[in-house]
């Protein structure tokens, strides 16, 4: 029997019922674009999350460019955020026009690290550039919440506004709160890999300012007004499906399940994994939650590295690098004019960090498996 990476299966297997009777719902109505289950769904997960509103959207990409959109981000306006993360972060900005500002991570939890943004807002503000400051977007790397009470007032206190791309992070709490209740706006994914995934691409953008909300809403359809064929800015076609919101009516049910769940094979992990020499497991900073979207754990080094995959690979585990390179050094945002070095602590862990099998569904058996494999 092979371990797989995320088991979807197995998942699938306790809501079969519940996710057929939603989609069997769906085609009976019959509204695919916009039915009742979207209410819903944003109901559920706004309250879920303290929140008060919530917009349920196309992807976790047009989450964040909706946000952006919202905030009236354009040419000239520089938005700070971290190189280690997936493409859609840096790439929302620098669709409208706007520039990413990239900041260092943190050497523990690869999150933004308040004192490298601080340096690079001065830096922005110095006018070392022409770019003027206007936002910040923090990422809740693998699961884990951002240093908040550090980079909140920093982006505030600076007249900045703060984004939380909380795309692998939904279900998190930092210091008792959850991520998406936190900053301006937060944006989250449902991409069948994240913790809260639906059967294709979905996404949703919190907001706790109802003039935001208002604008979200806008902006979801084309920008419309009163009615859908009254356009009063630009928008985008970025709504959520009918189909999709029933999928995760349905998972969401078990997510808070799935949460315990996530955290006791993190915790088996951390049992297992300590007496593999050389191998630094995850650290969650102290009060916060994660949801494990990744269990990425740092060999000593790159050799280190491939020695351990390889090893894994022999024995058909599979492992994956999130992120093999980082976004300051990727093709596309060439024109930023950054190079390898500028941010060395991203750069140090990219070369060392590797993800093991991680989902609810993980046994104990397979993960000593996995770590008499490391240790072989
Ligand atoms: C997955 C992800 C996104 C984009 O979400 P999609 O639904 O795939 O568009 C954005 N940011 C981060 C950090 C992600 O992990």
């Amino acid at each position: 029997m092979s371990i797989p990476f995320i088991d979807l299966k197995s998942q699938y297997k306790e809501i079969e019922t519940a996710v057929k009777k939603g989609i069997d719902g769906v085609l009976e109505h019959g509204a695919y674009i916009m039915g009742p289950e979207i209410a819903d769904l944003e109901a559920r997960l706004s309250s879920f999350s303290s929140v008060r509103f919530g917009v349920g959207c196309a992807s976790g990409t047009d989450a964040l460019v909706m946000a952006l959109m919202a905030l009236e981000i354009g040419p000239g306006d520089a938005v700070f955020t971290t190189p280690f993360t997936f493409m859609a972060t840096a790439e929302s900005i620098a669709l409208l026009g706007a520039t990413p500002v990239f900041v260092d991570v943190d050497p523990v939890t690869y999150n933004i690290d308040p004192e490298d943004l601080r340096r690079k807002i001065a830096d922005v503000k110095d006018n070392r550039t022409d770019l003027t400051p206007r936002g910040v977007i923090s990422v809740d790397l693998f699961g884990q919440p951002a240093d908040y009470d550090l980079i909140e007032p920093l982006a505030h206190n600076s007249g900045l506004f703060l984004i939380v791309d909380a795309a692998q992070s939904f279900g998190a709490t930092y210091k008792g709160k959850p991520v998406c209740s936190l900053g301006d706006v937060a944006c989250t994914s449902f991409f069948p890999a994240k913790p809260l995934g639906c059967y294709g691409d979905g996404g949703m953008v919190f907001a706790h300012n109802e003039e935001l909300y208002k604008l979200l809403q806008s902006i979801r359809v084309h920008g419309m007004g009163e009615d859908k064929y009254e356009n009063v800015r630009l928008g985008i076609n970025g709504r959520l499906d009918a189909m999709q919101a029933a999928v995760l009516l349905a998972k969401f049910e078990i997510f808070p399940g799935e949460i315990v769940k996530r955290q006791q094979v993190a915790d088996r992990y951390e049992e297992l994994l300590s007496s593999v020499p050389g191998l630094t497991t995850p650290a969650v900073a102290e009060g916060n939650t994660s949801v494990w979207a990744q269990y990425s754990v740092l060999a000593k080094n790159s050799e280190h590295r491939t020695e351990l995959m390889g090893k894994l690979g022999a024995a058909s585990i599979p492992t994956a690098i999130y992120y093999p390179k980082p976004l300051h050094l990727q093709k596309a945002f060439a024109n930023l004019g950054y190079q390898e070095g500028d941010f060395p602590v991203c750069e140090e862990i990219g070369n060392r960090i590797f993800a093991l099998p991680m989902h609810p569904y993980l046994k104990a058996e397979d993960q000593a498996t996995i770590a008499e494999t490391l240790k072989g």
